[in-house]
């Protein structure tokens, strides 16, 4: 079954009354009506503008990312666009003690030098936070509800992530994110686009991304983007990816 149709299913078997689970403050109409779509937010996974320490090894992730590509990936490719975040927020006149996600959602109004890199740092925080070397396995609690209720199962959910993270055509991140609806979503973005900006193809508050970028694997992997997606399942830190969506719904 395709995601798309449990959706539907979903949606045709659990009512108002289900759907009332998931929206508790204000109607989806309203929302839609006032073009709030993808303005889901949460105070509790506010980002500044400067690197946060990495929360383990650069070695400790070698299940699914050798050390190297890890040290390059935090130290050179982040770092830069941390950087470069800095000198562009500098120049448009943003306020970096206010959070970073205040730029994400304005995005359109600010330079091609601020979407690349207010992006690229966005993602990466969130990133390797998505990351644990005691991770893998299953969500649980109210995400895993979710999951199965969005995408039949978590299998089938696996599957339609990693189509997405395999189908991106050249750079970008695979997401699971919370819509305006606060239903749960599979999508990607191109480059370091993600989907709190308001300019981007997938719209909502992201749980959990997947870095698509050559940088992100080629030593270990070099073509084979899909085995390095199953291996990073290995690593995946479901208990931050719960706490993200439990700060949401
Ligand atoms: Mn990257």
């Amino acid at each position: 079954m395709s995601s798309l149709t449990s959706r539907r299913n979903f949606l045709a078997t659990s009512g108002k009354a289900g759907l009332g689970v998931y929206f508790t403050l204000t109607g989806a109409s309203f929302l839609q009506s006032c073009g709030m779509i993808g303005k889901v937010k949460s105070d509790r996974y506010n980002t500044g503008f400067r690197q946060d320490p990495l929360p383990y090894t650069y070695n400790a992730l070698t299940e699914a990312i050798d050390a190297t590509t890890m040290e390059i990936h935090y130290s050179k490719h982040a770092a830069g666009y941390a950087a470069n975040l800095q000198d562009a927020a500098k120049n448009e006149g943003v306020d970096m003690n206010k959070p970073l996600e205040d730029v994400l959602r304005k995005i359109s109004k600010y330079s091609t030098k601020m979407r690349n890199n207010a992006g690229g740092h966005y993602n990466h925080e969130m990133f390797w936070k998505c990351m644990d070397p005691n991770g893998g396995g299953k969500p649980s609690g109210r995400l895993a509800t979710a999951l199965d209720e969005s995408f039949n199962s978590f299998e089938s959910f696996k599957t339609g992530f990693t189509d997405a993270g395999k189908n991106r055509f050249g750079s970008g991140w695979a997401w699971l994110f919370v819509d305006g609806d606060k239903k749960l979503r599979i999508g990607s973005t191109p480059n370091q686009d993600n989907p709190l900006m308001d300019r981007a193809e997938v719209k909502g508050f992201p749980l959990l991304g997947l870095d698509v970028w050559e940088h992100a694997y080629y030593l270990r992997y070099q073509n084979k983007r899909p085995d390095y997606i199953a291996n990073w399942w290995k690593v995946v830190n479901w208990k931050y990816v719960q706490d993200r969506y439990e700060s949401v719904v």
